[in-house]
Parts: structure tokens; C-alpha cells; sequence
């Protein structure tokens, strides 16, 4: 039996008798501890196949833990959730469940940094004189400040809105 026919018994059964308990990934995890599979080209997070296959839907958001437990994929222990919510749950855990911002390939800033630009972009400083004191152009100063990039941050401007 392949992984992933052992992983959708896992899932039926689930579907039949619900438990409370961790269920955990018995094959190969990533460095961060999350259960992966490969299939159609790609390696896959475990959880979050459990999520899509339990629940029956494309998780839309980020699929995250209740357990902290990055091996489980109990869909009672998961839950679709937001960027900010991750955020969250990082400055908590100080981890990440997926790359976002700076761990995302070819990204020429840093977290911080971005949060000091949307910070002197709220007290009204020039996008000019920003991208001169980061290593960015306008154009990136520009996309921050429309909120195309780096969506998982929160803009001050937008919740005025
Ligand atoms: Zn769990």
C-alpha cells in the first residue's frame, strides 16, 4: 500500500470514528517536522491533504495545528486559517507553518524590513526617499504600499478604510 492509500484509510476512518487524539505522520517529514508526501510533481504537506480530503474542500487559507503537534493530521487538530492568524500563532511558537514574506524565494527583503517600510509609509514619508534608504525600487515601495506584496503583513491604512 502506498502512502497516500494508507493516508485516505487514515481519513475514512477518521470520518467514521472521530478521536481526540494525535494522529501522526509515520513517514517522511520536513525539517520543521510536517509529514510530506510526494504526488503529481510536487512535494505535498500532509496535514494539509487531510484537511482537503476531510473536510472535502480546497483549503483556501494557510492549514494550521491546534495541537502543535506538526506530524498530526487529526482534521479535528486543523483548522483553515488566516495569514494574521499565523502570524500570530509565529510570534507565539516562533515557526513557521509555511514560507511566507522573506522565506519566499528571491524576496530582496527582509520581514523587518518591510514592516519599517509600511511603518514610514504610514507616518507619510516619500516612496522615493524610502526606496532609497532600502534596497528596492520604487515600483516595490509602491507595491508595498498597495498591498500586492507582502500580503500577510497588516497596512495601518487599510483598516482605516
Ligand atoms: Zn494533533
Amino acid at each position: 500500500m502506498n502512502k497516500l492509500s494508507w493516508l485516505l484509510n487514515q481519513i475514512v476512518e477518521l470520518r467514521l470514528n472521530p478521536t481526540n487524539e494525535c494522529i501522526e505522520w509515520p513517514y517522511s517529514a520536513n525539517r520543521g517536522g510536517y509529514g510530506q508526501v510526494y504526488f503529481q510533481g510536487t512535494t505535498r504537506r500532509v496535514h494539509r491533504i487531510a484537511y482537503e480530503m476531510y473536510y472535502g474542500q480546497t483549503a483556501t487559507k494557510l492549514v494550521l495545528h491546534k495541537c502543535d503537534n506538526p506530524r498530526c493530521f487529526n482534521p479535528l487538530h486543523l483548522y483553515n486559517g488566516t495569514h494574521q492568524q499565523n502570524a500570530d500563532d509565529i510570534t507565539i511558537r516562533n515557526r513557521r507553518d509555511m514560507p511566507i514574506g522573506s522565506a519566499v524565494a528571491n524576496s530582496r527583503l527582509t520581514e523587518w524590513q518591510v514592516i519599517q517600510i509600511i511603518q514610514l509609509l504610514d507616518e507619510g514619508k516619500a516612496l522615493r526617499k524610502i526606496a532609497q534608504q532600502f534596497p528596492v525600487s520604487y515600483q516595490a515601495v509602491w507595491d508595498i504600499k498597495r498591498g500586492v506584496t507582502w500580503t500577510h503583513l497588516p497596512r495601518p491604512w487599510q483598516e482605516a478604510e
